[in-house]
């Protein structure tokens, strides 16, 4: 009887909930649609989907699958069915509730505890919450600057750097009442904003302000795609989308299947994000580098701060914690060797790189949506600017022959900025590097993505790197070569994609680039060991099976990407976050090697917060 009962209760997960484009409102619109209902009923058995009330229903993912082994392209939902305003608005349905079976990927019955629901108070709350804390009651909002630990002095905790991983470590542990100071070499959004703008108007690049540098990290003049690999529907995962929209971000990322914010939605939501952590009691420090930790007894117990924009670097002064969470993210060349100094154990870790290639964005739209293509509209259209990604195992060719040995390399599109741009990560002149980033309609005329190939300590042995830093070194090689490649300046060079493949350089007029600071035609297919080269131009031959036309007059490859995630892990204790080397010492997110990207770095930093609260006693109870 238990058992009837509890399938009439609660809420009913549907998925893989097709509705074809022509019975769709759009991307934009995450209703519950007459073309929905009719794709809900079938799953319920239910005969007359217009008697199915609405209310009783919530679009809980919403992707567009237009993938060429299905007959037409259409929207796939995920909806959460809640029995109870089911029943009362339609007491028909209850025999095809009561006959509705759990069915693998497909049907799922949710027990109360499973439905994530309800406005985020704070982020201490709904992770307690979800982690079934009981002591913290549902969100019960936390005393923002209360002492924490049952009225012990605060303890003072340094976060060093303001990208994803660093603001929700502050965010976590000023709502857990530690005393945080955030220190961050960069500016704030509107100054920064300003620093990116001469680098793009006037090609004057800020060393400490820049697209990777700065408040809210890499990741601010990005794509800003919320997708991650770590599972897009945990707890933790929906708790930082929360409080992105509690910042500003639109709720549709909650829903949407590749959630998206673009530059222009995160800068105000970095604002918004800043204040809070102010009113939280927070002490923000931008432009000011963190240059040496200071260490006593085998244990940090302050930093050696100075003005990143005094050149001079004569305003040097100690700032005494009790704990230092370091989230500097992977370009802070100088910081890992300052650890280094430091005798921090820093081990090297493999990461990707290669090339930036573009298309024109309809040429994308046109290969993966056929006659669909025409309904992109820039971005305001029904169907998503289109995007693609591509993942292929190349055999890679040992360079060194007397071994003859031939193994597999993983060859991937990475960072995939539909109606993007290609933009500069350089944080040296010396040095060339790019990346993607967008605005939120995604409506430029081109489309970006990474073409990139792994790489481990065997390629780093080739050119006699090795040591902690050999990855970072790795990169700087190349970095320094494309930047020559170009003739400096920033100019990127560039290649046609069929030239690529023949060993040609390419003949001007190049196909128009969305690069602002200019590009040269190069040869780029002796930019990289051969080795690394082949592998690239067999995934291109492979990518080109699986998206016919990719290899095209028109695509153009840019130099180079070499910063896809950090080359360096920094060990760390998986329980309490702290450094197996340095004790006091915190490494988190992308820079420490346990993040790529937006959203796992801020959870990455959330935990960390979790785990500094749980050392200094801020919170009773294991999360
Ligand atoms: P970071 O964001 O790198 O932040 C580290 C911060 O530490 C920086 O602000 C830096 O100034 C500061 N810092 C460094 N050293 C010091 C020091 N010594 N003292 C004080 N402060 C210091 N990811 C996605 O998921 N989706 C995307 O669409 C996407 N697009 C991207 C586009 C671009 C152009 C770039 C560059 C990256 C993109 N990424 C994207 C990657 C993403 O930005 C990173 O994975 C993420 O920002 C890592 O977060 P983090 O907090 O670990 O480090």
């Amino acid at each position: 009887a238990a058992k009837v009962k509890n399938k009439l209760e609660g809420v009913w997960r549907l998925s893989k909930l097709g509705v074809p484009v022509g019975d769709d409102p759009g991307k934009d619109s995450l209703g519950i649609s007459e073309g929905l209902l009719q794709a809900i009923a079938k799953v319920i058995e239910f005969p007359v989907a217009s008697m199915l009330p609405e209310e009783a229903f919530s679009v809980v993912r919403k992707s567009f699958d237009a993938r060429k082994i299905l007959k037409e392209a259409k929207f796939v939902y995920t909806v959460d069915l809640d029995v109870k305003t089911l029943l009362e608005l339609e007491p028909r349905a209850h025999d095809f509730i009561f006959r509705l079976e759990p069915k693998l990927g497909l049907v799922e019955h949710l027990s109360p505890e499973k439905t994530v629901s309800g406005d985020l108070i704070s982020v201490v709350n709904e992770c307690r919450r979800v982690n079934g804390d009981a002591a913290a009651g549902e969100h019960e909002p936390v005393v923002i600057n209360g002492t924490g630990g049952g009225g012990r002095s605060k303890p003072r905790v340094a976060v060093v750097g303001g990208g994803p991983s660093g603001l929700f470590a502050a965010l976590v542990l000023a709502e857990f009442g530690a005393d945080v100071t955030l220190i961050e070499r960069g500016q704030a959004v509107e100054e920064r904003g300003r620093d990116i703008g001469a680098l793009v108007v006037r090609k004057i690049l800020d060393m400490e302000s820049n697209f990777c540098f700065g408040e809210g990290g890499a990741g601010t003049w990005s794509d800003g795609k919320l997708v991650t690999r770590i599972g897009k529907n945990s707890a933790t995962v929906l708790a930082v989308l929360k409080t992105l929209v509690r910042f500003g971000a639109p709720d549709n990322i909650l829903v949407n299947g590749k959630p998206h914010l673009g530059t222009d939605k995160l800068i105000p939501l970095l604002r918004n994000f800043r204040h809070y952590l102010q009113s939280a009691g927070v002490n923000i420090k931008f432009g000011t580098r963190v240059d040496d930790l200071l260490v006593e007894d085998s244990r940090v117990v302050g930093v050696r701060v100075s003005d990143s924009t005094d050149k001079l670097q004569s305003s040097s002064k100690d700032l005494k914690f009790d704990a230092v969470v370091l989230a500097v993210g992977h370009s802070a060349r100088d910081t890992y060797e300052m650890l280094l100094s430091r005798n921090v154990e820093l081990t090297p870790k493999d990461f990707a790189v290669g090339l930036r290639v573009e298309h024109p964005q309809e040429l994308i739209n046109s290969i993966q949506y056929s006659d669909l293509a025409s309904e992109v509209r820039k971005g305001r259209g029904k169907v998503p600017v289109a995007d693609y990604k591509v993942v292929q195992y190349v055999n890679d060719k040992d360079e060194d022959v007397s071994q003859s040995s031939s193994s597999k390399r993983s060859c991937y599109s990475f960072c995939m900025c539909p109606g993007g741009q290609v933009v500069l990560t350089s944080t040296n002149p010396n040095e060339l590097c790019i990346n993607g980033m967008s605005f939120s309609r995604r409506s430029s005329k081109w489309a970006n993505a990474a073409l990139v190939v792994t790489v481990s300590a065997k390629d780093f042995d080739l050119l006699n790197l090795t040591g902690p830093l050999a990855g970072i070194e790795f990169q700087r090689e190349f970095e320094r070569r494309a930047a020559m490649m170009g003739g400096g300046d920033f100019t990127v060079p560039v290649q046609r994609v069929p030239d690529f493949l023949q060993s040609k350089l390419s003949e001007t007029p190049l196909p128009s680039s969305s690069y602002r600071l200019g590009v040269k035609s190069a040869k780029l297919h002796e930019l990289f060991p051969a080795h690394i080269t082949d592998s690239l131009r067999q995934s291109l031959s492979m990518f080109e099976k699986e998206l016919p036309g990719f290899i095209s007059e028109e695509a153009l490859l840019h130099g180079v990407e070499t910063r896809t995630s950090s080359p360096v892990r920094i060990p760390r204790s998986n329980e309490t976050y702290e450094s197996t080397s340095l004790k006091g010492l915190y490494p988190v997110g992308e820079g420490a090697g346990y993040a790529g990207g937006i959203v796992s770095a801020a959870v990455d930093g959330m935990f960390s917060g979790f785990a500094v609260a749980k050392n200094f006693d801020l919170f009773d109870g294991a999360i």
